[in-house]
């Protein structure tokens, strides 16, 4: 695995991290030691920053999809800069993480992306415009993505997942919190209006209602 990143620090807790998975990884710390490391095509995977001297992330990214490389590349990009990412991913990135990110996150996005070298993760919900990653818990609507919390992404799998019908309250507080830890029930709502501002944040056609004495569901809200 090759880490292209100019920040030292940064750099050095991916490695640590990867580390500590049994994976071993190099670093280059510009874009052209970058590029000239992955296209030596002796990496599985390449994690790549944008903001790079020499040649940034975006350039490194069209030279090697341009010179036939298929290597997977997880694209680090500054949060909300939507136009790096989606440049990012036209230019042949397979995924990108806005930093900063939690280990988890990032981990998880390596492994599924060494899974499936070259392809887009697969283990994903969709619903309406809402494509959820279950396996990093990023919910994303066009080219506007959010994290989401472990348990609001446990909550978005089972809305997902029902297709629209609604999951009632106890269903969820069951399978989300589970019979030792259920909380009052108020705190599902709470968890569920964090969702609503989520999916108004992407702004996304569907929304969550509720149905009363029911539980909750899915909807795509009328153009
Ligand atoms: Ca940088």
């Amino acid at each position: 695995m090759r880490i292209v990143e100019d920040e030292e620090r940064m750099a050095l807790t991916i490695q640590q991290l990867l580390s500590t998975q049994r994976m071993m990884s190099d670093i280059a710390s510009d874009g052209e030691a970058g590029l000239d490391a992955a296209m030596s095509g002796i990496y599985d995977l390449i994690i790549l920053d944008i903001m790079l001297p020499k040649l940034d992330g975006l350039e490194v990214m069209h030279r090697l999809r341009d010179s036939g490389w298929q290597t997977p590349v997880l694209l680090l990009t500054a949060r909300g800069s939507v136009s790096d990412r989606v440049r990012g991913l036209n230019a042949g990135a397979d995924y990108y993480l806005p930093k900063p990110f939690a280990s988890s996150e990032l981990l998880a996005c390596v492994r599924a992306l060494l899974r499936r070298p070259g392809e887009l993760r697969a283990d994903t919900l969709s619903y309406g415009d809402l494509t959820l990653s279950t396996e990093t818990g990023v919910l994303s609507c066009g080219a506007e993505s959010i994290q989401l919390s472990k348990k609001e992404l446990e909550l978005m799998r089972l809305l997902m997942g029902s297709g629209g019908a609604p999951v009632d309250r106890e269903t969820l507080l069951l399978k989300v919190w589970g019979y030792d830890s259920m909380p009052e029930s108020n705190v599902l709502d709470a968890y569920m209006s964090f969702l609503r501002k989520k999916l108004q944040h992407l702004r996304s056609h569907v929304e969550v209602t509720s149905r009363r004495q029911i539980g909750y569901c899915l909807r795509e809200k009328e153009a």
